[in-house]
């Protein structure tokens, strides 16, 4: 199994030049590979990463682009790989298509060579970039393979991620104990076996709070975009980088916030030993096109409370059944089984005609999903 951990990097300052020079080189590359694929696309010549990788050495090789040279090649071999993995599920349809880089958007990273790390006295080593001083409270693993390292920069830090192959722990699960979540835009989850819901932490004081202070400086920049405009030109006064600054921060804060209280919830899922763990398989992508409901799924991290339950789970060796979104987990009567067809949306508690229970309609459907049985 693959365990992932991400830790803080402490670059100095040359350090720091090299990174955010490295990320640029690697977005240069993806963008040089992806407009020569299309090219090639066009005149009728397959996608071929090794041809392409030879075309790009080639390409570096000119006086004007020496600087490519002052980072890891791995950096820019990788982009290869990459590139390869994104036509590949592009034609598989699990993604869309390969988009061009902006500075602006997309994530700064670039990959690290994994032979060529080395943890030593709070430092790691890099190549080409030396030996950076890291902050975890992981205990690494030395001697071990690195696999697939990243670095990237939040806006704010440094940060190295990597896998590693790792056993399964050890855990005594509760054999009598079948965890049922039900997941939802009021509350974050409803479990089964709690009395009290996992709480959606959009709805707390301290996201609030962010995200009106988010409002209210994206509406600045917008005015000060427009005040500065020449015709159809957009000028960009330091004023407004210094707000465009803020933003990106209270956004990665709340991302922060977020990936958090995930981490937290999935935790005290698995902290409580059930031998299995019931979700629905949600028809995310089909509620995403619900303008109402994509933004509240959105800013809920569904699919991440999701991912991490599955590998936290598979880490104790528990047992994660996702149902099918036909199952009906919200229509049936936990108490007696009757199934209630004409169950509304806006019915918030499932009131069962048949024996009389009158129960909280997630809190019903979480424990169905714990009485799941296979068919
Ligand atoms: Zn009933």
């Amino acid at each position: 199994m693959i365990k992932s951990v991400k830790i803080r990097l402490i670059p100095t300052k040359e350090q720091e030049i090299l990174m955010f020079k490295s990320c640029g080189i690697a977005r240069f590359t993806w963008n040089w590979a992806l407009s020569k694929s299309e090219d090639d696309y066009k005149n009728g010549i397959k996608f071929n990463k090794v041809r392409l990788r030879t075309e790009f050495n080639q390409f570096k090789l000119q006086k004007e682009y020496c600087w490519i040279k002052e980072i890891s090649g791995k950096v820019t071999a990788q982009i290869f790989e990459d590139l390869d993995i994104a036509y590949k599920r592009f034609f598989k349809r699990l993604s869309k298509k390969p988009k061009f880089k902006t500075k602006k958007k997309s994530r700064q990273s670039f990959y690290v060579r994994y032979d060529a790390i080395k943890f030593k006295d709070g430092k790691v080593n890099m190549e080409k970039i030396g030996k950076v001083k890291y902050k975890t409270n992981y205990k690494i693993p030395t001697l071990l393979k690195y696999i697939n390292p990243r670095c990237h920069f939040d806006g704010k830090y440094w940060y190295l991620t990597f896998g590693f192959e790792r056993n399964e722990n050890q855990v005594e699960l509760n054999q009598d104990l079948s965890i049922g979540i039900d997941l939802g835009v009021k509350d974050l989850a409803v479990i089964n076996c709690l009395d009290k819901p996992i709480k959606n932490i959009n709805k707390s004081k301290k996201v609030r709070k962010l995200n009106k202070k988010l409002k209210r400086l994206q509406r600045q920049v917008s005015r000060k975009y427009e005040a500065n405009r020449e015709g159809k030109k957009y000028n960009k006064t330091n004023n407004i980088i210094k707000l465009e600054k803020k933003i990106k921060l209270i956004n990665r804060k709340l991302t922060n916030i977020r990936q958090n209280h995930i981490h937290q919830a999935t935790n005290k899922i698995v902290k409580l030993k059930p031998y299995r763990v019931v979700m629905e398989d949600l028809n995310i992508s089909g509620m995403m096109k619900n303008r109402h409901l994509s933004k509240a799924i959105q800013e809920q991290k569904f699919y991440e409370f999701i991912r991490q339950m599955k590998y936290k789970c598979q880490f104790d060796g528990i047992e994660f059944i996702q149902v099918d979104r036909y199952y009906p987990s919200s229509k049936t009567c936990s108490c007696c089984g009757h199934i209630k067809k004409d169950l509304k949306l806006s019915d918030r508690v499932y009131v069962c005609k048949q024996c009389g229970c009158i129960i909280d309609r997630d809190k019903n459907a979480s424990i169905n999903l714990g009485n799941y049985k296979l068919a």
